[in-house]
């Protein structure tokens, strides 16, 4: 916590607003509203980023039976969504640059979409860890065969791309506030759009959908979806210290950069031109599969986690029908990628102690 989410808080305690609605969830639209580019967006507070991934292809109109396409390379809660609303996903594998999704197999896709007839209702693409995708081109795709996208932006709040704020880029973008994000509600999420009236349908659909009437009048199926006005407070103070958030996570990527770099066998994600990223999480690439573990269980036995890259969707179990556009990127990631430790909060001894581990295995 930064220190001013409990003044929040306590002024939900003493105005008696314990609702999903009240003077901090107005308060958080704004600041993230400001944040992400002064008066053009409109951001609706929602209980979590999937439940917003959930809202924001149902203002799309994706129902039963329609396609999506979605990056594979992601955590499941991107995809989730899509199974909800009885349409089925396809997925979409990533490019080297930003490991996000490759516009060339994005393309590839749609063409063979619509040669059978299916037109793809959305897209979701991912800003995977902090790093912003080729928007450019997936949004020239997107235009030109005329589908929208969804901006999963949970990882990339403080990112930007050609100096614009992600989660800004594309038709409706989200994000989250889960405990393990850059900042944090506790749970919670926000969708973010150009069009007032799209806010004002994520809000009324997050909040029941019931119509103008004295009485409980429904004409559409409602969720309930909308952030509480406590844990709003929570989001007005953590908005406080976002960009140090970024800045500290940055310099935790620095710090591994600089220090591991000298060694061939580990790589990092740079940033390609236009891109910035808040770094979310520090992920390294090495050699092979063997060496990935060596490192995480030197790791573990000094009781330090990290966690291998995320198993991409194609690969998953649960989405093993479904159909999928690889080229083999997002599985080797899997195989040789690692997740750094990259809290705000690690200190320059828990930074020494980590680099002390790696720097001591044999053969690196
Ligand atoms: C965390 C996350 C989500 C889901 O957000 P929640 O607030 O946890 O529901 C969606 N997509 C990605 C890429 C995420 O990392």
């Amino acid at each position: 916590m930064g220190g001013s989410e409990q003044k929040f808080v306590n002024q939900a305690f003493e105005t008696n607003w314990i609702a999903p609605l009240g003077p901090n969830v107005n308060g958080f639209e704004n600041d993230i509203e400001s944040y992400v580019g002064a008066d053009k967006h409109h951001v609706a507070a929602l209980s979590s980023g999937t439940a917003s991934i959930h809202i924001a292809l149902e203002l799309l109109g994706v129902s039963k039976g329609d396609e999506v396409l979605c990056q594979s390379f992601t955590f499941s809660a991107s995809a989730n969504p899509i199974l909800y609303l009885g349409a089925t996903p396809v997925f979409i594998d990533s490019e080297k640059d930003t490991w996000n999704m490759s516009p060339e197999l994005l393309e590839i896709a749609i063409k063979d979409r619509l040669e059978k007839n299916i037109k793809p209702k959305a897209i979701v693409a991912v800003h995977l860890y902090g790093m912003p995708y080729k928007a450019k081109e997936i949004n020239e795709i997107a235009r030109k065969y005329d589908i929208p996208v969804v901006e999963d932006s949970a990882e990339a709040l403080g990112s930007t791309y050609f100096n614009q704020s992600c989660g800004t880029l594309s038709d409706i973008g989200i994000f989250s506030f889960n405990g393990n994000k850059i900042i944090t509600t506790s749970g919670g999420g926000a969708l973010v759009t150009t069009d007032v009236k799209l806010k004002e349908k994520a809000v009324f659909l997050s909040t029941q959908a019931r119509d103008d009437a004295p009485h409980y009048e429904h004409s559409n199926v409602g969720y309930n979806y909308r952030m509480s006005n406590v844990l709003a407070g929570i989001g007005r103070g953590q908005m406080e210290v976002l960009d140090d958030r970024v800045a500290a996570r940055r310099s935790v990527y620095n710090f591994y950069k600089e220090n591991l770099s000298k060694f061939n066998s580990i790589s990092f994600l740079e940033e390609p031109e236009g891109c910035f990223s808040n770094r979310w999480i520090t992920c390294i690439k090495t050699k092979s599969f063997e060496q990935r573990e060596q490192i995480r269980l030197a790791l573990l036995k000094e009781d330090i986690e990290s966690r291998p890259l995320w198993k991409p969707m194609h690969m998953q179990p649960v989405f093993k029908e479904s159909l999928s556009f690889t080229n083999g990127t997002s599985e080797h990631l899997f195989d040789v990628g690692l997740c750094l430790p990259s809290g705000s909060n690690l200190s320059q001894n828990d930074l020494n102690r980590i680099l002390n581990v790696i720097t001591n295995i044999p053969k690196l």
